[in-house]
Formats: C-alpha cells, sequence, structure tokens
C-alpha cells in the first residue's frame, strides 16, 4: 500500500485578537455594519411598561420596578436566592437557583431594581422565578421602543448583539439605492424600514410584526428577493460573456453510432433533452443546465450521448458522481457503451491511490483518456485536463456548496486558451478576441442531473440561472411499484415475503436507517439485521453493505448483488442513488418514518427498474408523527417524483427541502417563496428594468446584500 503524502507542516495562522462574541459575529456572517443593520429580531419584549405589581396576574409576562426590601439565601429546600421587592402598590418575590455573588450585590437591600418576567404563585408567595433584572436609579429612563431579540448563538448574549447593531445601524450605509418607479407601493425606505423593525413603538400591532406581513417587512422582503433576481440575472450575463468550446453533434458521428448500438429506443422525452442539449453544446458560450428526471427515467444514456458529442468533437468529459458506488456504475456502464466504439474511459475516485491513480491521471493530462468518470476525485489538485470541454455531474443535489464552488472553480482553471489544432472556423478551436485583444478562455459546459426535481417557485428563485430540461416520462414497460406500509410489528410477514420472491428467482434489498448521532450504531445496526435476516433466511445468500467498508469490499459486494449470486443485500442508505440491478423486485426500508421523502423515493427507485411488478414495504416504529404519517402517506399515494418533491415542500418549507448545505448563499433570510409570490413577481419584473436603467444602483443593492454572505461561504 503506498503511504499518503507526508503532511506537511502548515503555517500557524496568526494568533486570532477577536473577541469570543466578536468571532461568534463573524461565524453568523456579521461582518459588515450592513449585515449588522440587516440582522433582524426575530421577536421583541416589551421593556417599554412598569406595571404595578398588584395589578399581577398569574401567567403574565411582565415588568416591574421596586426596592429590595430582603435577599437571603435560602437552604431549606434547595439552595437559593430569595428576593422580595416591593413597589407602591404590593410586594413579588424573585427566586434565583442559579445565582453568583454579583446577582447578590445587585439585588442587595434598598436597591432600586427592574425586573421582567412571568409571574406566577409559588411557594413564597407570588414569584418570578430567574427574572431579567438590572439595579436602575429612580430617573432611569424606560425605554420608548420595543426591545429587539435577535438570533443569535451561545456564544453570543443578546446584550452583545444588541450593542452591536444598534451601533452598527447608526453607521451603515443605508441611502435609498432603488428608484422609487421599481419599488411596490406604499413601502418605507429602507433605513425607515430598518430603524422601525429594529425598534418598533410599542403601539405597533405585534402580530403584524410575527407574521412578518408590516409594510416594513414588505419592504426588507421585497430587497431581498430583489438582489437574488439581481445577482442572478448579472451571474447569466457573465455567462453570456463566456467562452465555451463550441461542440456541433455530427451526423453520423459518435453519439449516432453509440445510439445504433443501443439495445433500446431513446423514449421521446430522452429525445427531447438530448436536443436540448445538443444545442446548447453547439453554442460558444457554456451551456449551464440542469436535467432532471425522475428515478429510472434514463438520465445516465442522455449524459453519453452529450459526452459522445464532446469527444466527437475533440474534446475531453468528465463525469462525477457523489458515491464511489453509483461513479463505479457510470463507469462500468460507460465503458460497456463507448468503449467499443474506441473511446479511452479513465476512473477517478477517492479510494484509488499510488500507481494506478497516477495512471489515470497522466492519461487525463496526455488527453489520452477521453472520458473520466469518478466521485469529486475528479476536481482534485492533481488532475488536470488536457481540454476539457464539458463537466457533467450526476445526482447534483447530493453535492454541498464546497464542493461545488470547487467544481465551479475547477472549471474556469481548466479553461485554457482554445487550442491551435483541430480548429476548423465555428469548430472546436473557435475563439473569440476580446476587443482589448486579450484571448477569451475557453470554458467548459456543464451538465448537472438530478432525480430530485425542482419545484417551479425554486426554479424561479434560486436557480433563475440555470436553464433546465425535463425528462417527464419513464421508459416503456415499466410496472409502477407498489408501496405498502407496514408497522414493524408485521416483521415476520414481511421477512415471509422475501423468502418467496428469492423462491422466484428475484432479489432484495433491505434498507437500514442512518442512525444521526452515530455512525457506529448505525453500523451495529445494519450488521445485527444483517445476522438476523440470515438466521431466518437458511439458504439464501445474504450480503451487507455500509458506508464504513473499505471500497474493495464494497465494489465486491456489488458486484455479486449484481451478478444475481446475492439474493438479499442489508445496506445502510449507500446504495441510495444510482444503483441499477432490473432483477430487484422488492425493497424493504426499515424505520421509514427517520428518512426524508424525496430519500425514500431514491430508495424506491432501486426497484422497479426491470420489466418484472416490484413492491416497496416502509416499515415504520410506532408512535408515527403527524409529519410522519403525513410522509409515508404521500409515499403509499403517489410514484411521480415531482408529485413527491411538491408534499415535501410542503411538509418541510424550501429552505430545508434544499438543506442549507445545499442552498448555500441561495437561501433567503425572510421572504417566503410561497407567501411572498407577489412579492417574487415583482422583483422578477423589475430586475432586468433595474439593471439595463440603473446598472450602478443594481450593483449596490446585489453588494448591500449579498457580499457579506459571499465571504461567510467562502470562510
Ligand atoms: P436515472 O435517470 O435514474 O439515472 P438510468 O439512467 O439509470 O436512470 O436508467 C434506468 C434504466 O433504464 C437503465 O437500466 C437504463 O439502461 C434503462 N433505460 C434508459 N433509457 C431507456 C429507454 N429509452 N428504454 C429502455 N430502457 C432505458
Ligand atoms: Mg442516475
Amino acid at each position: 500500500m503506498p503511504s499518503p503524502p507526508p503532511a506537511t507542516a502548515a503555517p500557524k495562522p496568526p494568533q486570532d485578537k477577536l473577541s469570543a462574541p466578536a468571532r461568534a459575529l463573524r461565524k453568523l456572517g456579521l461582518a459588515r455594519d450592513i449585515d449588522l443593520a440587516l440582522h433582524l429580531p426575530m421577536r421583541y419584549v416589551d421593556e417599554t411598561r412598569i406595571v404595578p405589581i398588584a395589578t399581577l396576574r398569574d401567567g403574565d409576562t411582565a415588568q416591574v420596578q421596586g426596592t429590595v426590601r430582603e435577599c437571603r439565601v435560602e437552604t431549606r429546600t434547595r439552595r437559593q436566592l430569595v428576593v422580595r421587592l416591593a413597589d407602591d402598590s404590593g410586594e413579588l418575590v424573585l427566586r434565583l437557583v442559579h445565582f453568583y455573588p454579583s446577582h447578590q450585590k445587585t439585588l442587595a437591600v434598598g436597591h432600586l431594581v427592574r425586573a421582567r418576567g412571568e409571574v406566577r404563585g409559588g411557594f413564597f408567595g407570588r414569584e418570578m422565578v430567574h427574572p431579567e433584572f438590572r439595579a436602575v436609579a429612580a430617573d432611569t429612563a424606560l425605554p420608548q421602543a420595543l426591545t429587539p431579540v435577535y438570533p443569535s448563538s451561545a456564544q453570543l448574549p443578546q446584550a452583545y448583539l444588541r450593542k452591536a447593531v444598534a451601533s452598527a445601524l447608526a453607521r451603515a450605509p443605508l441611502a435609498e439605492l432603488l428608484p422609487a418607479e421599481v419599488l411596490p407601493c406604499g413601502l418605507p425606505t429602507l433605513r425607515e424600514a430598518l430603524l422601525f423593525l429594529h425598534h418598533p413603538s410599542p403601539a405597533v400591532p405585534l402580530e403584524t410584526l410575527e407574521d412578518h406581513s408590516h409594510p416594513a417587512w414588505q419592504r426588507l422582503k421585497f430587497e431581498e428577493l430583489l438582489a437574488q433576481q439581481l445577482s442572478q440575472a448579472q451571474a447569466q450575463a457573465a455567462r453570456a460573456l463566456l467562452a465555451a468550446p463550441v461542440l456541433p453533434p455530427r451526423s453520423g458521428g459518435l453519439a449516432a453510432r453509440l445510439l445504433a448500438t443501443l439495445p433500446f429506443a431513446l423514449t421521446a422525452a430522452q429525445q427531447r433533452v438530448v436536443a436540448e442539449i445538443g444545442a446548447d453544446l453547439g453554442r460558444p458560450q457554456p451551456m449551464h443546465r440542469l436535467l432532471q428526471g425522475d428515478v429510472g427515467s434514463g438520465k445516465t444514456v442522455v449524459a453519453a450521448l452529450a459526452a459522445a458529442v464532446a469527444i466527437d468533437a475533440g474534446w475531453q468529459c468528465a463525469l462525477m458522481a457523489p458515491t464511489e458506488i453509483l461513479a463505479e456504475q457510470h463507469f462500468r456502464k460507460l465503458v460497456g457503451w463507448l468503449q467499443p466504439l474506441g473511446v479511452q474511459v479513465a476512473w477517478l475516485t477517492g479510494s484509488r491511490k499510488g500507481r494506478g491513480r497516477k495512471a489515470m491521471v497522466e492519461s487525463v493530462a496526455s488527453g489520452q483518456a477521453m472520458l473520466v468518470v469518478g466521485t469529486h476525485a475528479v476536481i482534485q489538485d492533481d488532475v488536470a485536463f488536457a481540454r476539457l470541454g464539458l463537466a457533467i455531474v450526476d445526482e447534483q443535489h447530493r453535492f454541498g456548496v464546497a464542493q461545488r464552488l470547487a467544481l465551479r472553480q475547477k472549471l474556469v482553471d481548466q479553461a485554457g486558451p482554445s487550442p491551435a489544432s483541430g480548429s476548423d472556423g465555428e469548430g472546436a478551436g473557435h475563439s473569440k478576441d476580446h476587443e482589448d485583444g486579450v484571448r477569451a478562455q475557453l470554458e467548459p459546459h456543464l451538465l448537472m442531473m438530478s432525480a430530485t426535481p425542482i419545484p417551479r417557485t425554486l426554479a424561479m428563485s434560486y436557480f433563475a440561472d440555470l436553464d433546465v430540461s425535463t425528462i417527464d416520462e419513464l421508459p416503456p414497460g415499466r410496472t409502477p411499484v407498489l408501496t405498502k406500509v407496514f408497522a414493524d410489528s408485521r416483521r415476520e410477514q414481511v421477512v415471509a415475503r422475501i423468502r418467496d420472491e428469492v423462491g422466484r428467482g428475484r432479489q432484495v434489498y433491505w434498507v437500514c436507517p442512518l442512525v444521526e448521532e452515530s455512525e457506529h450504531l448505525d453500523l451495529q445496526n445494519a450488521t445485527a439485521t444483517h445476522a438476523e435476516l440470515g438466521a431466518a433466511l437458511p439458504g439464501v445468500v445474504v450480503g451487507l453493505l455500509h458506508g464504513r467498508m473499505p471500497q474493495a469490499e464494497k465494489a465486491a459486494v456489488m458486484a455479486l448483488f449484481t451478478a444475481g449470486a446475492m439474493k438479499l443485500l442489508v445496506a445502510t442508505t449507500v446504495i441510495e442513488v444510482g444503483v441499477d440491478v432490473p432483477n430487484a423486485s422488492l425493497m424493504v426500508i426499515e424505520h421509514a418514518e427517520r428518512f426524508g421523502l424525496a430519500q425514500l423515493h431514491q430508495l424506491r427507485g432501486r426497484v422497479g427498474r426491470g420489466e418484472v411488478a416490484s413492491v416497496c414495504v416502509l416499515l415504520y416504529t410506532a408512535p408515527l408523527s403527524a409529519t410522519g404519517k403525513a410522509r409515508l402517506q404521500a409515499m403509499a399515494e403517489t410514484s411521480d417524483g415531482f408529485e413527491i418533491a411538491r408534499r415535501d415542500l410542503d411538509i418541510r418549507g424550501p429552505g430545508e427541502f434544499m438543506g442549507a448545505r445545499q442552498s448555500g448563499d441561495a437561501l433567503l433570510r425572510f421572504a417566503d417563496l410561497q407567501q411572498d409570490s407577489a412579492l417574487l413577481q415583482h422583483a422578477r419584473a423589475v430586475a432586468p428594468r433595474l439593471l439595463r436603467h440603473h446598472p450602478a444602483a443594481a450593483e449596490a443593492h446585489v453588494t448591500r446584500w449579498l457580499a457579506g454572505r459571499a465571504e461567510f461561504l467562502k470562510a
């Protein structure tokens, strides 16, 4: 085994001089004054009024002010600080179970104290337990506005954050950037909106602040949506300025020859998307296209055809998958399709090291390998393409923000000047010379594939800079998977069903859930299930597959299952994406209630890939939560990935739908795509106008809203 490269001692970063709360501010992306000014309260507390103690009722949350009559450490039941506070109207006990000497000092007898908390009847009479409190002077003024409570973190006390926001708000450049003509009617200026939302008058009905319907909130949401639309439009415009190799489809070329060798004809939907992709590849701007199609709709062959077009034009193609298992399946499939046609395919993954890797890297660098398949190892630093023309990312939603940024960077880096050879006018060598004489850099085309469709509202906002092709039809002859939801108590019945299926020569998956907190438990769980099923099914070859197995072992297990020698495969979610064994007809998902809808749909897509009728059994452990029930019901009711995505969005909301990790900078902080669709429409409508007639304002607006976020993401 070759040893890993020696770890070079990285130079230590300069000693961080920031205080803990200042670092916590950075962590929240609150670096610039404007970022703090845009950090809005999640709720408010009313400290503008003092309530006479005698008028308090149990359950009230109120602020009182009085003189400390007594302050003693009580030890009869448990050690606690008991303070008697009196105003003109009556007396109240403040009780602190956890306290420090500093608290005793503040609450010393004779001090005038302002306290705020919930009132209840207690052992010592009417009391507040752990109220907020501070000593005040008789003439300490009451605040005029509600006190904001900000989203924060454990390292960042509210008081610190309040001060930071208040001083940033005073300094932040809040001049009105947007011309009135692009604003929805009746909204305050940004400065007015912010001053108000940070310190609203107590006269304002709290509901309009809490449900974000107040015009000040509307203004903020509109600003945010507009920034997002503008940045998408800018990205689109920037892309239009980029140059990409022109990869024209050739009649009778490699793609045509591949089509001729396939054992099936493309569906109409596949033909349509192949044409859409082909048109993009034939243009001198980089393609930026998402190919979405339900599980099993046949995206791989579309990718292969796109690759064939690129290769035919003399350019390399890279295909990236999120897991090694999936990458290997693609590799086998593509080798099977393209090698006979004379294309050399290379294979790069994280577990491939040493000489094998070196040889591959060299064949990529020399341009000998025209197609490179692998995991994100394909974009590692030591990999340099001779001439990368097309990058394809499968199951792109599974890659994190960091990996996607790395890919984008890599694509830019790979873009060499257009090669001198192979140029025939409009062909591969076509390059534009900019007016200033600098030769245009060629950037590869990018095709992303996903089985998780993007709902329309998301497509309009987060992915406005993306062209979308959709395969909305499954290949013929598929029988829809029948989905059954069973309580775990019916496990034995399910095992009997497995015996039947295997007896009929079919194969079965059994998926064990991920235990969030512990990969170790996860493994234990899968191992135990493997043993249990092996014992319950004598004579049946039962395999085990989990994420922590060495790659070679994983590959060996998959090979046995693919070949049909192994009948039952117990697996963790490593099989979630892309695995293709048409003879598998039964899928059992244990603790199905722990999976997300999209994930369940992906898993279920592993069966029903051949012509045999298939069944998916969702085992749950009672009791089920309401959302858990809704999810499993949705799975049983529909097998349409688009419908499932829509319901997922309903159940979870867009932020969670995409996962913060995946949506990254795209995530909206204030606006809600469903609730604020009118504002979104307005922002979409005015963004182009603003860019055209007020480009400086547009630029400044995007910077104001998004620059801090971008930095935050890079960190
Ligand atoms: P996915 O879109 O989920 O990635 P795949 O590309 O893995 O789907 O295709 C699923 C299966 O369907 C594969 O075995 C593939 O070879 C097959 N297939 C793809 N297109 C067709 C077609 N037009 N007719 C019949 N089978 C097809
Ligand atoms: Mg696939």
